[in-house]
């Protein structure tokens, strides 16, 4: 696991504005931005600065960044007028639909889920 700016990680690259993206949010430990291709009316990714490839590399110190990103989610969220319909959802591994390998929650509003429990 690498925590450092990952050159190949398109995440990185917008974290540190080396391509675009449309920013919803941005603190010294989390950046959120749309979703290049929105699977819902509204999808935005929250993610650490860190580089962490998923969750499941995380460590025992990662435990704060981890809440700070659902509860920045949840903000999000609540700002954008959504409190009573929004999914938060995070793919762990590339078989499990991980596309990207810098750790990320997906925040939907509005999503036809085909996996809906
Ligand atoms: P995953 O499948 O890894 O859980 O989700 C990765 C998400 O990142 C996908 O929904 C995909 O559309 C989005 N994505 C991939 N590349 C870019 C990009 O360059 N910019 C933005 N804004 N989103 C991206
Ligand atoms: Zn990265």
């Amino acid at each position: 696991m690498s925590q450092a700016a990952n050159n190949d990680c398109v995440f990185c690259k917008i974290i540190n504005k080396e391509i675009p993206a449309r920013i919803v949010f941005e603190d010294e430990n989390i950046l959120a931005f749309y979703d290049i291709k929105p699977k819902a009316d509204v999808h935005v990714l929250v993610i650490p600065k860190k580089h962490i490839s998923a969750l499941s590399e995380t460590q025992e110190n990662h435990q704060s960044l981890l809440g700070q990103l659902l509860f920045r989610a949840k903000e999000i969220a609540k700002q954008m007028g959504l409190s009573d319909n929004f999914n938060i959802v995070l793919n762990n591994g590339v078989k499990a639909g991980q596309a990207v390998q810098h750790l990320h929650f997906h925040l939907l509003s509005g999503w036809k889920n085909p996996h809906q429990l």
